[in-house]
């Protein structure tokens, strides 16, 4: 746990948050300020920073995560699609140094990339 992040506080329980789904390494949750209904982040549990910094397991639990969550996702708020990304450092727009995979739902004509 790195003391002075947000995602570790969350999966310490210390910052509230809506679990969608969570196991021994990956926790998924709702976005604060969703870009759209069902915005979801999916974050390991442990603390890196980058895609490229997170060991190769735990980055593919949670791709394996995100491949589960996006239709379930997209159920639940009946969106026919959804743009997955990662914003992987700040020049990118990663606010969080907290790995995260967003799965953010998209409706037909809802305006253009998010
Ligand atoms: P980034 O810009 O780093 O790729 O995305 C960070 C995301 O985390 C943003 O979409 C932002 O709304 C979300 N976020 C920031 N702080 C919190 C928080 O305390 N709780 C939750 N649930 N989401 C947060
Ligand atoms: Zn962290």
């Amino acid at each position: 746990m790195s003391e002075d992040c947000i995602f570790c506080q969350i999966v310490a329980g210390d910052i509230p948050s809506r679990t969608v789904y969570e196991d021994d390494t990956v926790l998924a949750f709702l976005d604060a300020n969703p870009l759209s209904p069902g915005h979801t982040l999916v974050i390991p549990k442990a603390h890196h920073e980058r895609l490229n910094d997170t060991p190769d397991d735990v980055a593919g639990a949670v791709m394996s995560t995100l491949h589960d969550l996006v239709p379930a996702v997209e159920a639940v708020v009946d969106a026919p699609a959804s743009t997955v990304a990662f914003n992987n450092g700040e020049a990118a727009g990663q606010e969080v140094p907290h790995v995260h995979g967003h799965i953010v739902p998209r409706f037909e004509d809802d305006g253009g990339r998010p």
